[in-house]
């Protein structure tokens, strides 16, 4: 497993990669690892004959007041696992690295970015994709791995990369839980004792709407009633509760195959999403 902290250094060797054809595979992250990125990184290794992981807590995805500076970090620990998964490369860039002295350029796709996640964190998602776009660029990969965990994240690539006609394909990999169905997040760690047992509610309150679903309640009001209620009822803050198209993000009336049900709540000062598909 080789290191990179330069882009030009990477660059270089992807290129070598490049001109022997090899198949590039690569997924992104924030670090401070768990199962959840290792799925990610265990579905990307089976395609790739080069596997690239990136660690970095990027900047200008954080909005003013939110946990950019406390964001858990763990390199070391990191870089253990990802050398367990048969990375072939980490690219750990410092902040100067990414974002040199007057940069001013963003990538944004517009309506897609504005709904769910988007209300409460306006300048999020162009955050997110100018990175991905300038990691992209930088390792040029042939296809990229992200999680349904941030569905919204990974319908907004896919719609850049398609816009942008970027020759990557995007493949998707399912949420990752821990035994009692919370979704794993780097966030997590700063739940306490109570918030962590409240946050159970998260998944319970999804699992409640699948099943009245496949029980034939389609009004989509009803529901989102019901799940706000449960979630209240366990202490926690809701942002949104959302029942959408999976493709549009747009809300939906009735609830059918391929609808998804959204959520994104404070416990405390952390606020987490989660999500499941009809
Ligand atoms: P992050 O480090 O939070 O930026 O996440 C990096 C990638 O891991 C993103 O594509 C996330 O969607 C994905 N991811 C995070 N948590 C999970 C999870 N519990 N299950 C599956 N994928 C996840």
């Amino acid at each position: 497993m080789r290191l990179y902290k330069k882009i030009n250094q990477i660059k270089k060797s992807i290129q070598k990669y490049k001109r022997e054809r090899k198949i590039i595979g690569f997924v992104p992250t924030m670090g401070y690892l768990h199962k959840g990125h290792l799925s990610l990184i265990k579905i990307a290794r089976k395609k790739a004959d080069i596997l690239v992981v990136s660690i970095f807590v990027n900047p200008t995805q954080f909005g003013p007041g939110e946990d950019f500076s406390r964001y858990p970090r763990n390199m070391e620990r990191d870089l253990g696992l990802l050398e367990k998964e048969d990375v072939d490369m980490v690219f750990y860039p410092a902040i100067k690295e990414m974002y040199s002295e007057g940069f001013e350029t963003f990538v944004e796709v517009k309506e897609l970015s504005r709904v769910m996640c988007g209300k409460s964190r306006p300048d999020h998602f162009r955050g997110v994709t100018t990175v991905v776009l300038k990691l992209f660029n930088i390792v040029e990969p042939d296809f990229a791995v992200f999680g349904k965990k941030d569905f919204q994240q990974a319908v907004i690539i896919k719609r850049m990369v398609k816009d942008l006609n970027l020759p990557i394909r995007i493949f998707t990999g399912p949420i990752i839980r821990e035994p009692d169905g919370l979704a794993m997040s780097s966030r997590n760690t700063y739940l306490n004792q109570t918030e962590r047992k409240n946050a159970t509610v998260l998944f319970k309150s999804l699992k409640w709407a699948k099943n009245a679903y496949n029980n034939g309640v389609i009004d989509s009001k009803k529901i989102i009633q019901k799940m706000k209620k449960m979630i209240k009822n366990s202490g926690g803050q809701i942002d949104y509760v959302v029942a959408v198209d999976k493709n549009s993000l747009k809300p939906v009336r009735t609830l059918k195959k391929g609808t998804l049900i959204a959520v994104a709540v404070y416990f405390g000062k952390t606020r987490l999403i989660d999500n499941i598909l009809l």
